[in-house]
């Protein structure tokens, strides 16, 4: 049995006004925030947890010049340097759909996506205010059923409910709030301790320190609970905690193809 080794793989690059990161907490200062995803090698399978965004949907839709990705930050790019293709790809696992998420989705065509059956059923049929936050549906086209099907991509669907442990040592715990089906992920590796991502359900470590959730969130009360969960799960499994969007802590990660196990 080989052993489970898991690679930060470096998305890019996004703007955003600290008072959007910070819940009546930030300022209008514009602050970077890191995109990454992780790739998990294991007996199973090789999981792709999230897939950071797509640069020409940000610079269409969003706003142009608040993206920033290179070639070689894209999926197919990651992946290339690790002598790998999105093919080799045999799951994805999705935290949320918003647009910074799943972007490289629709690279993988060969994995099974796996999701929280809320994430979908979210994505469907967003909450008016959070329209532009799913906005590329690129990994699922025809999922709103008043769009035509176009035939790129046809992913199969796992949906999930409650923590699962998906393979032998890779956990996803939901922490609901910043979208009602919100999964964080906790892996187990055998020369350290687990590494627990949170995703969006923490930013950054300032986030966790002032128990702050973002402004982006469907249920303040849910997530600030989760902010709280996650302390705890850390806590439970001596857990390291990787935040979803910390620049910060980012610069310390050992960056793909470099790798932890
Ligand atoms: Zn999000």
């Amino acid at each position: 049995m080989a052993d489970t080794k898991v690679y930060i793989l470096d998305g890019g690059r996004l703007a955003m006004k600290e008072y959007h990161m910070y819940w009546n907490a930030g300022g209008e200062a514009m602050v970077t925030l890191p995109c990454y995803s992780v790739l998990i090698e294991h007996d199973d399978g090789r999981f792709l947890f999230d897939t950071g965004f797509d640069l020409h949907h940000f610079d269409q839709f969003v706003m142009p010049g608040i993206a920033q990705q290179s070639l070689d930050q894209t999926i197919p790019g990651q992946l290339a340097n690790l002598g790998l293709s999105p093919a080799d790809i045999t799951h994805v696992i999705n935290s949320h759909y918003h647009i910074d998420h799943c972007g490289g989705n629709k690279h993988c065509l060969h994995a099974t996506t796996i999701c929280h059956a809320c994430e979908l059923e979210a994505a469907r049929t967003p909450e008016p205010f959070e329209e532009l936050a799913y906005s590329d549906q690129s990994f699922a086209p025809g999922l709103r059923a008043s769009e035509p099907e176009i035939d790129i991509y046809t992913p199969r669907f796992e949906t999930l409910t409650g923590d699962q442990e998906i393979a032998r040592g890779v956990f996803l715990f939901e922490t609901p709030g910043h979208t009602n089906g919100h999964y964080s992920l906790m892996v187990k590796l055998s020369d350290r301790r687990p590494m627990l991502f949170t995703a969006d359900a923490a930013y950054t470590a300032r986030s966790m320190e002032t128990r702050t959730i973002s402004s982006a969130h469907v249920d303040p009360v849910a997530a600030c609970r989760s902010l709280e969960r996650l302390n705890i799960l850390a806590q439970d499994h001596d857990a390291e905690l990787f935040y979803g969007h910390d620049i910060e802590q980012f610069g310390a990660y050992r960056i793909a193809p470099a790798y932890y196990s």
